[in-house]
């Protein structure tokens, strides 16, 4: 496709007197490496030659240099691509490496500005092999002639290995082509707007220029009071349009009306590229590009296998009942038989379990009731009440706006479901026929439907709508199925049985993916199927680094079946006991001695593992019946974790006696969420001291605060100073730090506790404690995630709190890899520019 005319490949040749103008140009090698022709890179754009013409460098050094003499013409904001303009008006593009746009400039060093004059062999770029090794697809590097109508290649190097400053290939200026026919006819003009995340860059620029080219029509591109011919990728390029920006698209000519429609049409598409819309927007439901779907991950992993759509039958209900008597009885003989159902499915695990009994509570709910019954008294059928009383609850919830309310939802319409179908409507569908590797496809699936089925036939799940803290996400990663939320409608068009690569930790559905691609997530999934059975068998040891460094992996728990649940799967302590569950749906506080047979009971199943107890940690948006809260007008930054106990002191004491009660003083450790400054911690010690000496208790009790607020983090010397312990909550400080609320699953897909920002709130956090020789501890929802594990033990955090299903994970991935090498990961993460940039860190290093 490029217009490079090829006159000899295998030497200098005899150029045709009446085509060439001015001497040859000799490029010399911009790189050490390895040169190959273009066709071996993995990349169309280049491997076509949509760009242009040229050749490719694997590279083996770290320093980019001119080619020739010349100016720089582009030098893309990413620095990772650069074209010189030479004496003779030939532009030669260098692209380091495939798809190093995304890393924003990360693992780059410019050493030239656009505009300045450059001799052959002046460093132009120098970058991190190391880094790019691991964060770039392929490090392979084309150099293009950019405008080749202008230019024939006469010889270049190829197959060989190459050292900077070698001549690599020569260049011969052709006489000028004819002028366009198309400069005539009416001008066309469109403002649109430039909707890739990552701007024109390469490859976007590319299919234009391409398209472009295609018409007789002259083309142009204006942005400001710059204008690029947009037949030329480097002139657009040049242009450096970054997402969002406004440009106006002129076409002039015989078909410009035609020409300016397709431009405008590819650049609307998102031109194959992932739109920012589809990064940023709550539920990405646009195609990211051809073939592959972008979600949510909901839990964790990487399934192969075959679409199974699954659809929810309409269930038909008469509006008028045969009498108020008739259809109450119905209606409460329905309902007993879904309790009985619910009862006998006893939960695989306790998120399973957990749900059952949400869903029980929730028959059991007295307002869907009387709503019901009020609706039978007015003549109404017993399912056409039930439906009218869940779709009543449906709207309160939608009401609240809060979205973790909104995922509620999904429960109600499964009772609404479960109930119809007790009263004779059609079941939810079956999912005992699946065939193997099925991978679902739903708008929303029902928890219902996951609780106990055979996982041994699911692949994985994904779902267009749905939120992360859905239950049926909760249910998804209790059973290890790889699951996305959020992918959009377009995931409701793929057919059943088309082959799926759902990859949940990139957040992407590839649909019939390639057979090389198949093989090698084949390879994967055996390999992670064979790694999680060998970390299940030393699920029960201690946890060390490679090096011998000790870590100690806890688990988190909410209840009493938790800490059970939490011994069987390797938990050396409990780093996190969340305390809410005694304090919430009740109409008072539970007593000294309820809570204290709790924490024995808790205590007794962990067997004197260490055991972490978090005081009371509800607020406005955790309302308990007994607590008048003030109104708030934004409950995540008022009453609330440690301000709420020391709101209302008498609780605090209370339940600081029942824990001193309840736990050995030796396995007892108590932590207070949500400090913001040492006077809290102060006060809370000295209610801690009198309730000690009331109880006649001479043992110290080791005293820590939880880092979930941006201050505690900036300020951990301070806290460490009288804090015996430090323990990051990641979920609330991410949600502060990023100010983003942490259960809206509109913001799902950017609220990463990876994010750099928190990185180097943790940074902050151990080096404070660390004044202090204190211990820092991870127990928010990312010492759940094997693939944070090691960065966050190179930030120096020796302790995570996870979910019991993550404990053996946990322990290989710490097991894997040394002290060191934690370290210079975390520095490099530090130094990310996104959180997505510090996933693919990650990945990259459990691909290695
Ligand atoms: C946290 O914020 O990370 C945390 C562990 O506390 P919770 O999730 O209970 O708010
Ligand atoms: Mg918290």
């Amino acid at each position: 496709m490029s217009g490079v005319r090829k006159l000899d490949q295998s030497g200098a040749g005899s150029p045709n007197a009446d085509l060439t103008s001015g001497p040859d140009l000799i490029l010399l090698a911009p790189l050490d490496g390895w040169a190959s022709p273009l066709g071996e890179v993995p990349d169309p754009v280049f491997a076509d030659k949509m760009m242009g013409d040229g050749l490719a460098i694997d590279p083996t050094g770290s320093v980019l240099s001119a080619p020739c003499d010349g100016e720089i013409v582009l030098l893309h904001p990413a620095y990772h691509a650069v074209t010189l303009r030479a004496a003779n008006g030939a532009e030669i593009l260098m692209h380091i490496g495939l798809d190093t746009v995304a890393l924003g400039g990360q693992g780059f060093t410019p050493h030239v500005t656009r505009g300045q004059k450059v001799r052959a062999g002046d460093t132009l770029i120098s970058f991190d092999l190391d880094q790019l090794a691991r964060s770039a697809r392929s490090l392979i590097t084309p150099i293009i002639i950019t405008n080749g109508e202008d230019f024939a290649i006469a010889q270049r190097l190829e197959n060989a290995g190459v050292a900077r400053g070698q001549n690599l290939l020569t260049l011969r200026r052709l006489s000028p082509l004819p002028a366009s026919a198309a400069a005539a006819g009416r001008e066309f003009r469109r403002e649109l707007v430039i909707p890739m995340a990552h701007g024109l860059h390469a490859r976007p620029a590319a299919s234009l220029a391409n398209l472009a080219k295609s018409f007789a029509a002259e083309i142009a591109i204006l942005s400001g009071d710059r204008r690029a011919n947009a037949r030329s990728p480097v002139a657009l390029m040049g242009l450096g349009l970054a997402k969002g920006t406004v440009v106006t698209a002129i076409a002039k000519g015989a078909d410009a009306e035609e020409a300016l429609a397709a431009i405008a049409g590819l650049i609307e598409s998102g031109m194959g590229e992932a739109t920012a819309a589809e990064i940023a927007a709550p539920l990405r439901t646009e195609q990211a590009q051809a073939g592959m779907l972008a979600g949510v991950r909901a839990a964790p992993g990487l399934g192969l296998g075959v679409a199974v759509r699954l659809t929810q039958p309409e269930i038909a209900v008469e509006e008028m009942g045969q009498g108020s008597r008739h259809e109450s009885q119905s209606l409460q003989g329905a309902i007993a038989m879904v309790k009985l159902k619910l009862g006998a499915a006893a939960g695989q695990n306790a998120a399973q379990s957990a749900i059952l009994a949400a869903h029980l509570s929730f028959l059991d709910d007295p307002e869907l009731a009387s709503h019901a019954e009020a609706k039978i008294v007015e003549g109404k059928s017993a399912g056409y009440a039930w439906r009218d009383a869940i779709q009543m609850q449906i709207a309160v919830l939608q009401g609240l706006k809060d979205p973790r309310f909104a995922e509620r939802v999904s429960d109600l319409v499964d009772l609404e479901r479960q109930v119809l179908g007790a009263l004779g409507g059609p079941q939810a569908a079956p999912l005992r026929d699946l065939p193997a590797r099925a991978i679902l496809l739903a708008e929303d699936i029902l928890p219902s439907q996951l609780i106990g089925m055979d996982t041994a036939r699911l692949a994985g799940i994904a779902m267009a709508g749905g939120g992360p803290t859905s239950h049926a996400a909760i249910l998804a990663a209790s059973m290890n199925i790889p699951a996305l939320v959020a992918c959009g409608p377009a995931l409701l068009a793929i057919p059943d049985g088309t082959l799926l690569l759902l990859d949940a930790d990139r957040g992407r559905l590839t649909v019939d993916p390639s057979a090389e691609s198949q093989e090698q997530s084949r390879r994967q999934i055996a390999e992670r199927h064979t790694a999680r059975a060998m970390a299940q068998a030393k699920a029960h040891e201690l946890c060390h680094t490679k090096d011998g460094v000790r870590i100690e992996i806890g688990a988190n728990l909410g209840s009493i079946h938790d800490a059970a649940e939490a011994v069987a799967a390797g938990a050396e302590s409990c780093g996190l006991l969340r305390t809410e569950f005694l304090f919430l749906d009740r109409q008072s506080p539970p007593g000294e001695t309820e809570q204290a047979e709790v924490y024995r009971a808790i205590a007794e199943t962990l067997a004197g593992r260490p055991l972490i107890v978090r005081t009371l940690d509800i607020g406005g948006d955790k309302p308990a019946a007994y607590l008048p809260f003030p109104a708030e007008e934004n409950p995540a930054l008022g009453l609330r974790g440690v301000r709420v106990s020391l709101w209302r002191p008498e609780l605090l004491t209370v339940q600081l006696r029942a824990i001193l009660r309840g736990i050995p003083a030796g396995q007892c450790r108590i932590m207070l969420p949500m400090i913001a400054s040492l006077s809290e911690l102060r006060q809370v010690r000295a209610i801690l001291d009198r309730v000690r000496g009331d109880l006649g208790i001479a043992d110290k009790i080791a005293l820590g605060v939880m880092v979930e607020t941006p201050a505690a983090a900036m300020t951990a010397d301070i806290l460490a100073a009288e804090a015996d312990f430090l323990s990051i909550g990641t979920n609330d400080l991410t949600q502060y730090c990023l100010a983003m609320d942490r259960g809206n699953a509109a913001l799902a897909s950017q609220f990463d506790a990876l994010h750099p920002a928190v990185l180097r709130l943790i940074a902050a956090t151990t080096q404070g404690a660390d004044r202090h020789d204190r211990r820092t501890g991870v127990c928010g929802g990312l010492a759940s995630d094997p693939a944070a594990a090691p960065i966050l033990i190179g930030l120096g955090v020796r302790s995570l709190s996870a979910t019991a299903s993550q404990i053996a994970d946990l322990k290989a991935v710490v097991g894997r890899m040394t002290l060191e090498q934690c370290r210079r990961l975390a520095q490099k993460a530090l130094t990310a520019t996104s959180a997505g940039q510090v996933r693919e860190l990650t990945l990259s290093m459990g691909d290695s």
